[in-house]
C-alpha cells in the first residue's frame, strides 16, 4: 500500500510552465512524489476539462489512443489520494468524456486515462500554480470535440512518436525453490487500472489485493510453500508480465484473484466462481468475464502490440492440455473447499480464454470472489472475517493439491482419474507439470 506522504515534506518548487500538449517541470527524483488531493471534471459535450489539484507541479504529456478511443496522460509518480471511483463512468447523454482513471503505471510513473464517449482532441495540458509562485499546482487537461478523422490522425501521430518507448514492468522474479512448490498469487488490476467499481464505492483492485495478501499469509503459515505476488500494493502490471513473473519464479500454481460486476438486472447475481483456461468458453457468461478481464491492459492505456512469444505460440501444446487437466482439478478442489464457507455462483466452475491463465507449464485458475454489483457480496468481500475464512479454504485446497509426502512441486497424483474424467482434460496421460521441464519458449520475454 502506498505510504501517505506528508504535504509538509514538499519543498517549494518554481517551474517555468509552458502551455501546450506537454509541460515540463524540474525532475525531483530524490524527493517524495507530489500528492493529488482532488479531481474535477467539467464537460458540456463540446469541450471538457479535467483538473487535478497537486501539492507540486508535474511534467505531463498527453496522447490519443484508439480502440477504444481514449486520451492517456503520462507523468512522473504522483500519489493519488483521491477516491478511485471519482472517475467512474457515468451514464450521461451529450458528454465527450465517459470516465477516467488514474494511478501508478510503473516504477516512478503515473498515468491518467480518459475514456472518450465522442472523438475529442487535446487542446491543452497545463500545470499552473494555484497561488502565484507556490508549489501547489493544478494540472488541467482540456479536450475539444473533433472530427473522427482528426482524432484518428492525432492518435496515429502520437503512436509514431511513442514508438519504442514501451513501459517497463516491475519485475520481482525470484529464484525457483527446489523443494517447495512456488505458489504465485495474482491480485487483478492495480495502479491506473482500478478494475470494476461496485456498490458503496467498492473498488476491485483494492479488494482483490487485500484478499491475495491474506491468502499469502495463510499459505506461508503452512510452511510448505514459497508464495509470491505478481504485484506489490497499488501498482500496474500488464497481463503478459503477470504470466512472465510467474514463469520466471518457477511457479507450480498461479491463482489470479478478481471480483466481477454486472450491470442492470444483474444486481441479484452473486457468489464466487472459479475459472480455468480454455480455447472455447464454457458459456456466454464465461466469455463475457474473460473479455472484460482481458481488457485490463487496454484500461491502463497499454498499446496493442504483437503478442509476446512464449504465451500465444504454444497455446495448443500437448503439455498445455495436461496442465489444464491439473488446473481443472485444482478448480474443483477450491469449489469443494469453499462449499458451505461462502456463497458460490449457481455454476461455480467455468472456463474461457483468459490471457493471464495461458502459461503452458503450470496450472492457473482465476477466482472471481463475488459480484461488486451485489450488495451482499460486497459486504462479504469487505469483511476481514469472510476474507480469512474463504482464503483459509483456498489455502486448504492448495495443500490438498500438493500432497505433503512429496517434497516436490508436483500436484497430487492420486487424483488422475478425476482429472481424466474431465471434458477439457481430454485423454493424454497426466504427468506432473514439474516433471515436464521447461516449455518451448519458456525463457521468452515480452
Ligand atoms: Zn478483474
Amino acid at each position: 500500500m502506498p505510504v501517505r506522504r506528508k504535504l509538509a515534506a514538499f519543498v517549494v518548487a518554481t517551474a517555468g510552465l509552458a502551455a501546450g500538449l506537454a509541460v515540463n517541470a524540474p525532475a525531483r527524483a530524490d524527493e517524495a512524489a507530489p500528492v493529488a488531493v482532488a479531481a474535477r471534471l467539467s464537460d458540456d459535450g463540446d469541450a471538457a476539462k479535467l483538473i487535478f489539484d497537486l501539492s507540486a507541479p508535474v511534467a505531463a504529456k498527453a496522447r490519443a489512443l484508439v480502440d477504444p478511443d481514449r486520451i492517456v496522460i503520462d507523468m512522473p509518480e504522483v500519489s493519488f489520494q483521491i477516491d478511485p471511483s471519482a472517475g467512474r463512468p457515468r451514464d450521461r447523454a451529450q458528454t465527450i468524456v465517459k470516465g477516467f482513471r488514474f494511478g501508478l503505471f510503473g516504477p516512478g510513473k503515473s498515468r491518467v486515462v480518459i475514456d472518450l464517449a465522442a472523438p475529442a482532441c487535446v487542446a491543452k495540458v497545463e500545470t499552473a500554480p494555484i497561488v502565484a509562485s507556490s508549489a501547489p499546482s493544478r494540472l488541467g487537461i482540456e479536450l475539444k470535440r473533433c472530427e473522427p478523422a482528426a482524432f484518428a490522425a492525432a492518435a496515429a501521430r502520437d503512436a509514431q512518436s511513442a514508438a519504442g518507448a514501451a513501459p517497463a514492468a516491475a519485475a520481482n522474479a525470484a529464484a525457483p525453490s527446489a523443494d517447495r512448490p512456488v505458489i504465485v498469487l495474482d491480485p487483478g488490476h492495480g495502479g491506473v487500472d482500478g478494475g470494476a467499481f461496485g456498490v458503496g464505492g467498492a473498488v476491485e483492485k483494492t479488494l482483490v489485493y487485500d484478499y491475495a495478501y491474506e491468502l499469502q499469509r495463510l499459505l506461508e503459515a503452512k510452511g510448505r510453500f514459497k508464495v509470491l505476488m505478481t504485484r506489490h500494493g497499488d501498482e500496474f502490471v500488464s497481463l503478459d508480465d503477470r504470466v512472465r513473473i510467474a514463469r520466471e519464479a518457477g511457479a507450480s500454481l498461479l491463482i489470479s484473484i478478481h471480483a466481477d460486476m454486472l450491470g442492470g438486472a444483474g444486481a441479484y447475481v452473486s457468489g464466487a466462481t472459479v475459472y480455468t483456461c480454455s480455447e472455447r468458453a464454457s458459456d456466454a457468461e464465461a466469455a463475457r468475464v474473460a473479455a472484460h478481464e482481458n481488457a485490463a491492459d487496454k484500461a491502463a492505456g497499454v498499446e496493442d502490440k504483437t503478442q509476446a512469444p512464449g504465451v500465444a505460440d504454444i497455446l495448443f501444446d500437448l503439455e498445455k492440455r495436461e496442465t489444464r487437466a491439473y488446473a481443472h482439478l485444482f478448480s474443483r478442489g477450491i469449489v469443494a473447499e469453499l462449499q458451505g464457507k461462502t456463497q458460490l455462483n449457481n455454476n461455480p466452475e467455468r472456463s474461457a480464454g483468459f490471457v493471464v491463465l495461458k502459461a503452458p507449464d503450470f496450472p492457473s485458475v482465476l477466482v472471481e470472489l463475488g459480484y461488486l454489483s451485489n450488495a451482499k457480496d460486497v459486504l462479504a468481500m469487505k469483511s476481514p472475517e469472510w476474507r480469512t475464512r474463504t482464503a483459509g479454504a483456498m489455502a486448504e485446497a492448495v495443500e490438498r493439491f500438493f500432497p505433503a509426502s512429496r517434497a516436490s512441486a508436483a500436484p497430487a497424483a492420486g487424483v488422475d482419474a478425476l482429472a481424466a474424467s474431465d471434458k477439457p482434460a481430454a485423454s493424454p496421460p497426466i504427468r506432473p507439470p514439474a516433471a515436464a521441464g521447461p516449455a518451448p519458449g519458456a525463457a521468452a520475454k515480452p
